[in-house]
């Protein structure tokens, strides 16, 4: 071999070499750059993904927090109520505390429909009350045992109970029917009312089981406190023995009727005062516990016969008053007749002791504001007459006879006072 040849065949085989290792150099290089982008693609998927979730999280904490917001707005609409719900549920009268309650839940929760179930002792049963005017005794009423489906829960269990949660295995087919969804028992001094239930709920917040109880609670116990202001209220101004109004009763009532009958253009206000005749002959014959018997009886007739509106009261020991709003002398001397007939026929125990053989009574009437300018001075007429009434053989009733009938300043000199 020459060395032309040999130069060409080294030159050649060097440029293969050359070639080889630029070829692969090259691939190399273009394999780790595939490599690269396969790489960068996925970073950039994975960093997409992470955004994706981020973004998804990020959404679900707005959601949340618009959530929290929405419930403690609600809440705090709630609690800065909690004052006027009470002052609501307090100014209500007696029979309109159930219906400010249920339409306090009706508000506050605003739930698409409110029913009151009211405990029926007398079956042990939850009624649900009907609307005005539907018949109480309807057969036909939706009604829940104890224990039955939610209302029923809610009275047993005395706590709230929502369907689908607290009726697994005790599904009533009366709480699908009706489309009942929660239940909250209202109880009156520990004792059951009846069960405050509620149909679904716009947007609930998943706080309604408790708003639920503190409104049932409240108006729970605004009946408590009704019940024993009322019962308070009774004792301070009933006599015990007879079960009438006392004296302090009387005159504040007397006080309310002067002012209304001024307002209207002076209305009559009559007064009758009577007196048992010989009483002291029942006590000394059969005894002073006899005697406390026959005023407790005579005191219910007096109730029988005294309509609404009217105030009957013991006056002193065996002495009793009646005023009667709104009515004349003429009404109020029919009507002190058939108390004084009536206490004559009753059949009181050892009336035949008595020295006309029955109980009676004697009495005076007189009117404000024609026969006296005040109630008192109405009164001591009324005793005038009663006395009249003593010194005529007792057992009748005489009326004041009025001199100021016909006085054309009445109006104007009336004592506003009594
Ligand atoms: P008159 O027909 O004139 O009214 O005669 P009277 O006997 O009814 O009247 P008198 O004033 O002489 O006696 C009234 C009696 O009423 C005397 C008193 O012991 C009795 N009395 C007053 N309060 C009560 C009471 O709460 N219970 C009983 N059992 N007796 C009473
Ligand atoms: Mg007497
Ligand atoms: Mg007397």
């Amino acid at each position: 071999m020459d060395d032309l040849s040999m130069i060409m065949a080294v030159s050649s085989i060097i440029g293969m070499i050359v070639v080889g290792v630029v070829t692969y150099r090259r691939g190399k290089l273009t394999g780790r750059r595939e490599q690269e982008q396969t790489d960068n693609k996925k970073q950039r998927e994975a960093f997409q993904k992470d955004i994706f979730s981020r973004d998804e999280q990020i959404q679900n904490l707005r959601e949340e927090i618009h959530n929290i917001y929405y419930l403690n707005r609600r809440y705090l609409t709630f609690m800065m109520n909690v004052s006027a719900i009470i002052h609501r549920l307090n100014t209500a009268k007696s029979d309109e505390v159930i219906s400010t309650t249920l339409n306090l839940v009706r508000d506050l929760i605003l739930a698409d429909m409110v029913e009151l179930y009211r405990l029926d002792v007398v079956d042990n049963r939850l009624k649900k009350l009907g609307a005005p005017g539907q018949n109480e005794n309807d057969e036909k009423r939706v009604s829940y045992s104890l224990g039955e489906g939610i209302v029923g829960m809610a009275a047993r269990d005395g706590m709230v109970k929502i369907r689908g949660r607290d009726d697994k295995g005790n599904v009533s087919q009366k709480d699908t029917d009706s489309q009942l969804w929660m239940a909250a028992p209202i109880n009156i001094g520990g004792h059951l009312f009846g069960v405050i239930a509620i149909g679904q709920v716009k947007n609930p917040t998943g706080n309604e089981n408790n708003l639920m109880k503190i409104i049932a609670d409240i108006g729970g116990m605004v009946l408590v406190n009704r019940s024993i202001i009322g019962e308070a209220e009774r004792e301070a101004n009933t006599d015990p023995l007879t079960g009438l109004s006392n004296r302090r009763h009387f005159f504040q009532m007397t006080q309310i009727s002067v002012d209304k009958s001024i307002m209207e253009g002076n209305t009559p206000i009559s007064i009758f005062l009577f007196d048992i005749d010989d009483f002291k002959n029942y006590n000394d014959k059969n005894g002073h516990e006899a005697g406390d018997e026959l005023l407790r009886e005579l005191g219910s007739l007096v109730l029988n016969v005294t309509r609404k509106g009217s105030v009957a009261a013991r006056y002193g020991g065996e002495e009793f008053i009646v005023m009667l709003p709104g009515i004349t002398k003429v009404d109020a001397t029919i009507y002190a007749e058939r108390l004084r007939e009536n206490i004559a026929v009753h059949p009181f125990p050892h009336r035949e002791k008595q020295p006309r053989g029955c109980v009676s009574i004697s009495g005076g009437i007189a009117c404000f504001p024609f026969d006296a300018r005040s109630i008192k001075d109405a009164i001591k007429l009324a005793d005038e007459s009663l006395y009249r009434a003593k010194s005529e053989g007792k057992n009748c009733v005489i009326a004041h006879e009025s001199f100021l009938f016909s006085d054309p300043d009445v109006e104007k000199e009336t004592d506003s006072s009594f």
